[in-house]
């Protein structure tokens, strides 16, 4: 019952939200991540950089996980259902639980599913086959769509264009808005997002702090085959006899493995900005929010500012593993929480700005090199240290007036460039790194 609660009040929200949008949602390609586009013309909502789903992986659970409800919706009575999956998504379907996303929604006893990783559709590498059938086994229906990234999918293989929100792109131009305007960052999301933002920042923040008290709860071994087994609760115990800014840390360390934990897990989580990464700006936040006692609303208007941070990344460079390496997802979510956790301390824009750039700046160069190709190792870890940093980050721009040299533009751009010039083998293919090094694990 409270299963069907929840969901009921997830889609009412996004419901609400999406009617007054007028327009569907999101963007992305590949493992956690998200766009595929680098320098995009325009800022879309920051819905697009929080959405919420099952982990681990955007492309690989939360696209066929809706393409699934959106069959069984349509076909109600099958008597039993067929997925066939193609390509990469057979290929590694079976390490990013993408048979258990669709058995949950089409039901264990009812869904068949066939792995055809040989087979590539010419429309796009994430092909799925939905068939249904009756009690006497003929065919009712079938349909063929892919799984785009970012949790979309798309009966074509390629993604509709969004529409523009925010009439800027770059941070300068966003400072200096706010400067002449006499506005903070959070009102300049208010006041050019739709309507019904506030409502969808609300249920972001409420399932951020379902997914770390689930995560500081659950024990026991990650799936996927790494025997990995969860460190979240014995951090949070330890955490709790340790004093003063230690335990802030190890507080910190426990939500972000809890939320990172629970998105390998296959648990319900939101990308910010992507799956890999989901557990930095909630692990910052809610570190702040318990032990500082700031309001949920100061919270929601500190997510608003993570957001537009998330958003200026990827509009000109790129929050995908896949495209600039980790510092595209790790990088990019500590700048979001840096920014937001020095505006709940009352920082000024410039200080804000200077939190986020310090966020990005210092993980110049990261790689993507997940273990088997499963987003746990070093994603899990990468994810408490990222949540450290931020909070690092939060008092380093609080203990200066601002100013700073290297602007969130600038290195926004060199993440770029510098993702560019990464080999591949980096890039999310678990070809290099630890992914090579660790391969016989
Ligand atoms: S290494 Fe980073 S970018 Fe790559 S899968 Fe893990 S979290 Fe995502």
């Amino acid at each position: 019952m409270a299963k069907i609660r929840h969901n009921f009040e997830y889609y009412t929200c996004r419901a609400i939200f999406f009617i007054i949008k007028g327009k569907q949602k999101i963007a992305g390609n590949t493992l956690c991540p998200q766009g595929p586009a680098i320098n995009r013309k325009h800022m879309e909502s920051i819905t697009e950089i929080f959405k919420i789903g099952k982990g681990p992986s955007s492309s690989h659970t939360m696209g066929p996980r809706k393409a699934a409800m959106q069959f069984k919706e349509k076909n109600p009575d099958a008597a039993k259902y067929e997925v066939t999956l193609y390509g990469s998504l057979a290929s590694t379907g079976k390490g990013h639980m993408t048979d258990k996303a669709l058995s949950e929604v089409l039901g264990c006893d009812k869904c068949e599913i066939l792995w055809k990783p040989q087979i590539f559709l010419p429309e796009h590498p994430n092909g799925m086959k939905f068939e249904s059938f009756s009690k006497d086994g003929n065919r009712t229906d079938s349909w063929t769509t892919f799984s785009i990234g970012g949790g979309d999918i798309s009966d074509t293989g390629k993604r509709k264009p969004k529409k523009r929100i925010y009439p800027h792109r770059k941070m300068h131009e966003i400072l200096k808005w706010c400067q002449e305007n006499g506005r903070t960052f959070w009102e300049y999301v208010e006041i050019h997002e739709e309507k019904g933002v506030w409502e969808y920042l609300e249920y972001v923040w409420k399932i951020m702090q379902a997914s770390i008290e689930r995560g500081i709860e659950n024990e026991g071994v990650i799936p996927g085959g790494l025997n990995l087994g969860r460190k979240a609760a014995s951090f949070h115990i330890k955490a709790k006899m340790l004093h003063g800014g230690m335990q802030k840390r190890a507080l910190a360390f426990s939500y972000a493995l809890a939320v990172a934990e629970e998105n390998a897990s296959g648990g319900e989580i939101v990308t910010a900005p992507t799956c890999g990464s989901c557990g930095v700006v909630p692990a910052a936040l809610y570190s702040n929010f318990r032990q500082e006692d700031f309001s949920e609303k100061r919270i929601i208007h500190a997510l608003a500012t993570a957001g537009l941070i998330g958003n200026i990344v990827k509009t000109n460079a790129s929050i995908s593993g896949a495209e600039v390496g980790c510092q595209g997802e790790i990088g990019t979510a500590c700048a979001m929480a840096a920014g937001a956790c020095v505006q709940l301390l009352g920082g000024t824009q410039a200080q804000i700005e200077y939190g986020a750039s310090i966020g990005i700046e210092h993980f110049l160069g990261l790689t993507c090199d997940p273990v088997k190709g499963l987003v746990q190792i070093p994603c899990i870890e990468r994810n408490a240290f990222a949540a450290a940093r931020a909070i690092d980050a939060q008092v380093y721009s609080l203990l200066s007036d601002g100013t700073h040299r290297v602007s969130f533009d600038m290195v926004t751009e060199v993440m770029k460039r510098t993702g560019h010039d990464l080999p591949s083998l980096y890039k999310e293919t678990a070809g290099g790194g630890l992914a090579e090094l660790m391969s016989g694990e």
